[in-house]
């Protein structure tokens, strides 16, 4: 008899099973697709030869995450760091870069540089505490309860209409909201602040680290431990009832809340059902990926050694492109998040020739291609970009949706990332990956602490699985154990 199920493979769904399986169960993992990883699988997209991520490709947390650390993560897989960890072109020349170490990156922002350093050095003393209080459920006590202020205080600073009080110049806000953009969702909010707070001083600490090879060696490192711990993969088997992984004893789902309440059944109390069902997904991401004859030629060269670039001109125009989407309208010139892997990985492409990864915000389910709004947003500050441009792949938000099931309408934060989104996920609760069904939790990114290829949600849920029904304490995850 089986112990544990896992569905779905995700890197949460990965991390789950990690964890059973360490702790000495008897653990299968169901995947629907063909292959693991989810939100984290490298494919051959365009031609053979040229590899990418299909969704995740940068890792602010792949250092910082206490399931990554305990799992040594950074032993297993070639993560690189890239010179710039990011940056951002402005509309009057140059650009504002982030550099792994904040007194450079204060130096080279110029006049609003050092009230950038007195923004984030605060939370950067007590990066550890800012990670605990907010990879976890935020309705409890922090570790940490002077980093979660200064978070707190830090979030109210850049949260409001006011953000721009302790700012005299473009460069600084500019580089600060490319990072909060990333937060699906209107702008100024508390929500994208707090997400762009904490990938910004991460950028300060371990850095944005890409993976050699890919997003999908992450995955592949926790497969590889869940099967040297007697662990069991089946791919290409969708899970559409509970039954059908039965008898296990606990049943983790990395799905999304609607699936659950699809696969429990008559299992589902009512008022539990409700919730699973109105549970509010947030908009969209067109992706666009290239092949490039050279790398892109930005204007500004400190962007040529940047892992990721953010593309939307200044605060205010990148507030704007975020607000349309919002309003459920696609930007004429949206806000585009750029990766860069050939900066750091020659094994992405055949030589002499470069991948680039892109995509923009859009309304959830949007058919809309938009690769040329993205190719004319990146010519603006790359002029002869068109020139190099060998190939391109759309992939709409609707084709997102169809692709992996948990982003549902594209929306591949599995969920609203506003204020109450991010409190009720998929519930108010204490415990929010415990479902009333007796031996079933949830574990995806629909769970807090949120999107992100950190493992989280899977360990949290892990932890609560082997107490409530083993009776077990969390294991080692370490390479030595
Ligand atoms: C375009 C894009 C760019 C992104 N960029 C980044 C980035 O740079 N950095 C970052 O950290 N994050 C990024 N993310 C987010 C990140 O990929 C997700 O937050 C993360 O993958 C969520 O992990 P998960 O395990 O919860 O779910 P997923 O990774 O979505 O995995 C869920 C898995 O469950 C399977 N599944 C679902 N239902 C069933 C079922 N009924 N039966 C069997 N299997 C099932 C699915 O097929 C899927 O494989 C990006 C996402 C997208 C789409």
């Amino acid at each position: 008899m089986v112990d544990v199920a896992v569905v779905g493979a995700g890197p949460n769904g990965l991390a789950a099973a990690v964890v059973m399986a360490r702790a000495g169960l008897d653990v299968t993992l169901y995947e629907a697709a063909d292959d693991i990883g989810g939100g984290s699988r490298t494919k051959e997209l365009i031609e053979p030869g040229y590899l990418y991520d299909v969704c995740s490709a940068v890792h602010p947390m792949a250092l910082a995450s206490p399931f990554f650390r305990d799992f040594e993560l950074s032993q297993r897989v070639d993560l690189r760091l890239p010179e710039v960890q990011h940056g951002t072109p402005l509309d009057q020349g140059g650009a504002a870069l982030a550099y792994q170490s904040l007194e450079r990156t204060v130096l080279e922002l110029g006049v609003d540089g050092p009230a950038y350093g007195r923004l984030l050095a605060p939370l950067l003393a007590r990066v550890d505490g800012v990670v605990d209080f907010t990879a976890n459920q935020l309705l409890r006590v922090p570790k940490d309860p002077l980093a979660a202020v200064r978070f707190g205080l830090a979030t109210l600073d850049q949260g409001t209409p006011l953000w721009g009080r302790r700012f005299r110049e473009e460069a600084a806000p500019a580089l600060l909201t490319g990072v909060m953009s990333h937060a699906l969702g209107s702008q100024p909010s508390l929500s994208s602040t707090g997400a762009g707070l904490l990938l910004s001083i991460l950028a300060h600490a371990g850095g944005w680290v890409i993976p050699a090879g890919g997003s999908l060696s992450i995955a592949r490192a926790m497969a590889d431990d869940l099967t040297s711990h007697g662990g069991t993969i089946r791919v290409g088997e969708r899970v559409d009832s509970l039954d059908q992984v039965r008898p296990a004893k606990a049943i983790l789902l990395d799905v999304a809340p609607p699936t659950l309440a699809r696969l429990g059944g008559s299992e589902v109390p009512e008022r539990y059902r409700h919730a699973l069902e109105a549970f509010r997904f947030g908009n969209a991401a067109c992706k666009v990926d290239f092949i490039l004859s050279a790398p892109v030629p930005w204007l500004s060269s400190g962007l040529a050694k940047a892992g990721t670039v953010h593309v939307g001109g200044s605060r205010k125009a990148m507030a704007e492109s975020e607000n349309l989407v919002d309003m459920g309208r696609h930007p004429a010139e949206p806000y585009v998040l750029v990766s860069q892997p050939s900066v750091v990985d020659a094994s992405r492409a055949p030589e002499g020739r470069h991948i680039l990864w892109t995509y923009c915000h859009v309304p959830r389910n949007s058919t809309v291609d938009m690769a040329e709004a993205v190719t004319a947003r990146i010519e603006r500050y790359a002029p002869g970009f068109r020139d190099v441009v060998v190939a391109s792949k759309t992939t709409t938000a609707a084709e997102l949706s169809a692709y992996n099931e948990n982003y549902v309408g594209g929306d591949f934060s599995a969920g609203l990332l506003d204020l109450r989104g991010l409190v009720q996920r998929p519930v108010v609760s204490p415990v929010p990956w415990r479902t009333p069904m007796p031996g079933v939790y949830l574990c995806s990114s629909s769970t807090p602490p949120g999107p992100g290829v950190t493992g989280m949600s899977g360990y949290h849920a892990a932890k609560y699985a082997l107490k409530d029904i083993f009776r077990l304490q969390v294991p080692g995850l370490g390479l030595g154990l």
